[in-house]
């Protein structure tokens, strides 16, 4: 399926915010539908609490008002006012019933209501005494009745404010332990919200990390394989799938990196000797010619051919041939020093690249050669071992020629000339003298 192509950071990034949506969804309920739910009851408590005092607020009001009638009769002496306080006094006593202690268990256990009712009870004989009396105005001892009356009356009414005083206490401790309920759930909630984001937020980085940074390096070392830097290896050392896949990428690198040493091998050597093959010699002699001619400095070739071979092919077959040839192969690269190069022409006939040599060095070098196949005996299977000799061409630049190809000329003729010389010899390669004109 081809989609917008999405890294694989944005991938990590976007889960991210997909795990810490529900925290943030859960932080905004908590907030403005839970916790107002959790407040609101508590609202309702108060509420109804505060609509319990109201029958105590009416009992005051009733004692207050039975009062009244009391004093307008030691005032005016109206006989009316007994019917008057008889009514008042049915409402005291069923606002008493309706602010009964059962109803307010708090204002019981401080038995406020229960003072004032004994007030009350104190002052009712006290009341119905004076209102008997036939001559109120006036009457000196009713006036002392009438105080100690009104005195009844007002603890009455003073011990009911205390009950409300009490409760209104009751309340606000109420209300500010729920505010301060509020504001603690309120950070608790902000806290965890903000613990569990930062840890997941912690977390999911370090899994991301965990997850782009060896696909980073793997990356970039698949980016070095396609540059063709084969010796490259990628450092991810983990027991994990991304582990495997590093250890399979490095088999991978290894296996390439031996595939392109065999090609290198195949391409560049040659098959019997593992000496460098023709064209690599021509590779060789190039870059080593350029070399000198840049620098001003000799460099040298030989060409070396084995005397009378077929006769060891015809005596002791192709595969013995094929052994001397290898062994020739080994000794001169034994002889040979470090930056010398030996090739295998073709047949058994082998070129030795000479950097840095004139031809008297070479000529000596070549010398050394033949003397060391001469006393190397060869072993060909029969249990007697094989002598050999080789005849040696010699050709130097700048001496004896300008390019690679005169130079393997040169070499070349003075290789026959050493054949024509009777073999197992060295021959340094030399100008024709110039032709006379022919005799016609
Ligand atoms: P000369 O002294 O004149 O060089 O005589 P020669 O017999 O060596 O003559 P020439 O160089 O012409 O013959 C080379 C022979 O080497 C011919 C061929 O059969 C043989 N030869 C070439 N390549 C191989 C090889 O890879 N293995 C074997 N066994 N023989 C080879
Ligand atoms: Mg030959
Ligand atoms: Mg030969």
């Amino acid at each position: 399926m081809r989609g917008v192509p999405v890294s694989l950071r944005t991938r990590f990034a976007l889960y991210l915010g997909a795990v810490l949506l529900p925290f943030l969804v859960a932080a905004a309920l908590g907030q403005f539908y839970l916790l107002p739910r959790l407040i609101g009851p508590l609202d309702e408590i108060v509420r109804e609490f505060t609509e319990g005092l109201i029958p105590a607020m009416h009992l005051q009001t009733a004692l207050l008002q039975a009062a009244m009638p009391v004093n307008d009769y030691l005032i005016h002496g109206n006989p009316d006012e007994r019917r008057q306080f008889a009514q008042l006094r049915q409402r005291v006593e069923r606002a008493f019933e309706e602010a009964s202690p059962e109803q307010l268990t708090l204002a019981e256990e401080l038995a406020l209501p229960g003072s004032a009712r004994a007030e009350w009870d104190q002052a009712l004989p006290l009341g119905e005494r004076l209102l008997r009396l036939p001559d109120p105005v006036g009457n000196a001892a009713a006036a002392r009745d009438m105080e100690r009356f009104d005195a009844h009356i007002e603890r009455a009414v003073s011990a009911l404010d205390k009950t409300h005083d009490y409760f209104h206490q009751v309340i606000e401790r109420n209300r500010a332990q729920a505010r301060a309920a509020r504001s603690r759930a309120l950070w608790v909630t902000f806290a965890a919200f903000v613990l569990a984001g930062a840890a997941s937020l912690f977390a999911g980085v370090v899994l991301a990390r965990s997850v782009t940074d060896p696909v980073d390096t793997l990356r970039q070392g698949a980016a070095r394989l396609a540059e063709g830097k084969l010796s490259h290896r990628v450092e991810i050392h983990r027991h994990d799938e991304l582990g495997e896949l590093a250890a399979a990428f490095n088999a991978m690198a290894g296996q390439l990196e031996t595939d392109q040493a065999t090609l290198d091998q195949l391409a560049t050597r040659d098959g019997l000797t593992g000496l460098y093959n023709h064209r690599t010699f021509y590779t060789l002699l190039g870059d080593e010619l350029a070399r000198a001619q840049r620098f001003q400095r000799p460099v040298s070739l030989l060409l070396l051919d084995i005397d009378h071979f077929k006769r060891v092919n015809d005596t002791y077959g192709h595969l013995a041939g094929d052994a001397v040839i290898r062994g020739l192969g080994e000794l001169l690269g034994r002889e040979a020093r470090a930056i010398d190069r030996v090739c295998r022409y073709g047949g058994e006939e082998i070129t030795v690249i000479l950097p840095e040599t004139d031809p008297d060095a070479a000529a000596r070098f070549a010398e050394r050669l033949r003397a060391a196949v001469e006393a190397q005996p060869f072993d060909v299977g029969t249990g007697t071992p094989l002598h050999l000799t080789v005849s040696i061409g010699v050709a130097s630049w700048p001496a004896h020629a300008d390019t690679a190809q005169a130079l393997v000329a040169a070499a070349d003729a003075a290789m026959y000339a050493a054949k024509q010389g009777g073999r197992n010899r060295v021959v340094r390669y030399e100008p024709a003298p110039a032709q006379p004109a022919a005799a016609g």
